[in-house]
């Protein structure tokens, strides 16, 4: 089994498109690259259900979207028959997790993914010399980042965390060692793209990987429908060398364990 379990539903030109028909291109690309099942995964502040939690310009800019329509897309997807599951990128939000998962309670999801963007309201991920990075010294950025981290595995409010290394995304790395974070459970996904940002890596590193022993899910962060499954091969190479033999699959927020590849 291979799933891509991180992906925005979007048309070719990247531009939102909450429709069923949109989901038609992201499955063609899975089928040509060996990807079984497919997690949608748009980001939780598109949606104006979610207004209340935000007040950074990033996310309220773009907190324009239906969520019903976006849910209805992909669940009429699945009723088609099409290997779809419905997920949705959930960042952390600090003391305010509670009140949006309550946002998200009446939906039916397969999975969520829970993201660290940010630390303190300030953007990890947006360029190199802005947000964090004009702030704080790396292994601060290092330290901030993991502690969110572990703030949303113990949560109970994602099933999985996505880029679970993102600080390293501009090439910086911790100068002192920094605790890896408690996981509580929840699954870490092996992302591919971070090959495509200036560090040129997967997500995460295999020490990572290694010392958290946590179950995983496979991911390309598409947000368009050719990149997705992209470097996959790569992505189970390094699933393999930290000794998994099982991806999960989710279903209605349970998981299950099958056979990798
Ligand atoms: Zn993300
Ligand atoms: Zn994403």
């Amino acid at each position: 089994m291979i799933v891509d379990y991180h992906m925005h539903l979007r048309d070719p030109d990247e531009r939102i498109a909450h429709r069923v028909d949109a989901v038609e291109p992201f499955v063609e690309t899975a089928a040509r690259r060996g990807v079984d099942e497919l997690g949608f995964t748009e980001h939780v502040y598109y949606f104006r259900e979610t207004r209340a939690l935000w007040d950074r310009p990033y996310e309220s800019e773009r907190c324009v979207y239906d969520l019903e329509a976006y849910v209805d897309a992909v669940v009429e997807a699945k009723r088609r028959g099409l290997p779809v599951k419905l997920g949705l990128e959930v960042d952390h939000v600090g003391d305010r997790q509670d009140e949006l998962a309550a946002v998200l309670e009446p939906y039916p999801w397969d999975f969520l993914l829970g993201s660290v963007h940010n630390v303190d309201g300030l953007a990890i991920d947006s360029a190199p010399e802005e947000g964090v990075w004009a702030e704080l010294p790396v292994d601060e950025v290092w330290r901030r980042y993991f502690g969110a981290l572990a703030e949303l595995a113990a949560s109970g409010h994602v099933d999985v965390l996505a880029h679970p290394d993102l600080p390293k995304i501009f090439g910086r790395r911790p100068e002192e060692a920094v605790e890896y974070p408690a996981l509580n459970g929840v699954a870490l996904e092996i992302s591919t793209n971070g090959r495509h940002k200036p560090v040129g890596e997967l997500y995460p590193d295999p020490a990572f990987l290694e010392a958290a022993k946590a179950p995983i899910t496979l991911a390309s962060d598409a947000h368009v429908p050719e990149n997705v499954g992209r470097d996959f091969d790569h992505a189970v190479e390094l699933a393999r060398a930290a000794g998994y033999e099982t991806v999960t699959v989710f279903e209605g927020r349970r998981a299950r364990q099958e056979p990798l590849g």
